[in-house]
């Protein structure tokens, strides 16, 4: 059997993330369609493949060079960090942790640093979707403010970035990142037109059928208009909360859960098995990235929200130290440690890669080739039934869930 061009071959052997990379840049030829079990993921139309094997230079999903990092410790170069948040009120309630990423991207705009910013925003006609699109002011960054656990491409973004002809900053998960980071490298006028990236820091993505599972809990009635669906926000982490049209018309609010609650009980157990074998969950290919400081953790769930701001590039340093003058930002410098005292899951899921990645092998399963990370002392580094766990449950997983089988596509129209 002749083998698929390489996008297909991405998605099929499970290794594409969604970025939604190939879709931007070849939107001819490829389309991204939201499947409810395996997430938004990029179907090739016949004739296509001359640019899909194009775009498979720019996928970051089938993996990344770690090793041209100036740091490449696991959590990638920090040149410094802080914890604070946006000084704008409304940026701050709004925002999923601190609203840093939203008061950044304004302030490019406004300093004239970019005159756009690409970023995802849930979908006016049907919430638990979400689209990528274009943000040229505060009213268009607020529409994405606050982190949605859902299925997501904002790097279908790139054509229109590339075909514009002016700068646009880029928002989104640290897959997001590297295949804009990725596609720069391979077309300096691209990277010209691209002089800031943000990273939001990601433990997974989770699929609709999750978002599906919220709504239920939340006791969104079946026949009812969803018109709003948040996961964060509005306090700190912020309540998961729907908005709705019932049958009678009349607008109803839902109850509202704790994050931790829709997060542990629902969302995290859909995470796509791709999330489950990520080596970046925070960004190291971005100037900025940007999480909870879980350290130093909300008081209740409408706290006052803070940011985790992580400058990892000159650039990125350069804007973060331009707003905290400005006053834009208000924040506190934080030890260049801080990635991992505020996030022990992440290194947790991070040692575990290599040993899923061990137990993939074993069934003869494709993995990503990440180059240039240290994976194998991450996972020394856990505890031993950690060790055990992250190989002989991975295989347990694989045999249960028949892992090994091709990814088929599905868009919810179909
Ligand atoms: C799926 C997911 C998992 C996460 N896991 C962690 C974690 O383990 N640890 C941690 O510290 N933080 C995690 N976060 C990030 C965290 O929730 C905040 O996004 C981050 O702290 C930035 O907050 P902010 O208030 O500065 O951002 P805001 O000002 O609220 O801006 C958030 C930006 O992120 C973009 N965005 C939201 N959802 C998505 C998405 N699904 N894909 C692409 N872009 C998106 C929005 O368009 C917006 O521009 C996760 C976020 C998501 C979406
Ligand atoms: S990871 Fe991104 S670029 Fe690669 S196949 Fe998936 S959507 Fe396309
Ligand atoms: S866990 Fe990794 S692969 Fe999954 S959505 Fe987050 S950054 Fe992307």
């Amino acid at each position: 059997m002749t083998r698929p061009d390489p996008i297909t071959d991405a998605v099929k052997r499970n290794l594409c993330t969604g970025c939604g990379a190939c879709a931007g840049a070849f939107p001819a030829a490829i389309r991204m369609v939201d499947d409810p079990v395996n997430g938004r993921r990029p179907v090739v139309a016949p004739g296509g493949e001359a640019a899909a094997r194009q775009a498979a230079r720019l996928c970051a999903g089938t993996g990344m060079d770690f090793a041209s990092l100036p740091a490449n410790d696991g959590f990638g170069p920090v040149l410094a960090a802080w914890e604070g948040h946006a000084s704008d009120t409304e940026i701050r309630h709004r925002g999923s942790s601190g609203g840093a990423v939203t008061a950044l991207a304004l302030f490019a705009l406004q300093r004239g640093l970019v005159r756009g910013v690409a970023h995802i925003a849930a979908r006016s006609d049907d919430p638990r979707l979400n689209a990528a699109v274009i943000s040229h002011d505060r009213d268009g960054l607020l529409r994405g403010a606050g982190s949605r656990y859902a299925q997501a491409s904002p790097v279908e973004a790139l054509g229109a970035i590339a075909s514009g002809m002016v700068p646009v900053a880029f928002i989104g998960k640290p897959c997001d990142v590297a295949s804009v980071a990725k596609a720069k490298a391979a077309d300096p006028a691209l990277a010209a037109k691209l002089p800031l990236t943000i990273a939001i820091f990601c433990a997974g993505a989770p699929n609709l059928q999750a978002t599906d599972r919220l709504l239920d809990r939340l006791a969104v009635p079946k026949d009812a208009t969803l018109t709003d669906l948040r996961y964060r926000g509005n306090g700190w982490p912020g309540l998961m909360q729907a908005r709705y049209r019932d049958a009678a018309g009349v607008e109803r609010v839902s109850e509202g859960i704790p994050y931790a609650t829709g997060w542990g009980r629902i969302l995290q157990a859909e995470r796509r098995w791709r999330c489950r074998i990520c080596t970046d969950h925070t960004g190291a290919f971005a100037d900025i990235s940007v999480g909870d400081p879980w350290h130093n953790p909300p008081d209740g769930d409408e706290a006052q929200g803070r940011s985790l701001i992580v400058a990892r590039t000159p650039a990125g340093l350069a804007l973060v130290k331009a707003a905290l003058a400005a006053g834009v930002l208000v924040a506190t410098p934080q030890p260049q440690d801080v990635i991992a005292r505020a996030q022990p899951n992440l290194v947790v899921a991070q040692g575990a890669v290599w040993g899923r990645r061990l137990a993939m092998r074993a069934f003869f399963m494709p993995v990503p080739k990440d180059r240039g990370l240290p994976l194998f002392s991450a996972w020394l580094a856990l505890p031993m039934r950690a060790r055990l766990s992250s190989v002989a449950g991975t295989a347990r997983r694989i045999w249960r869930q028949r892992l090994w089988r091709n990814v088929v596509v599905r868009g919810i129209e179909e």
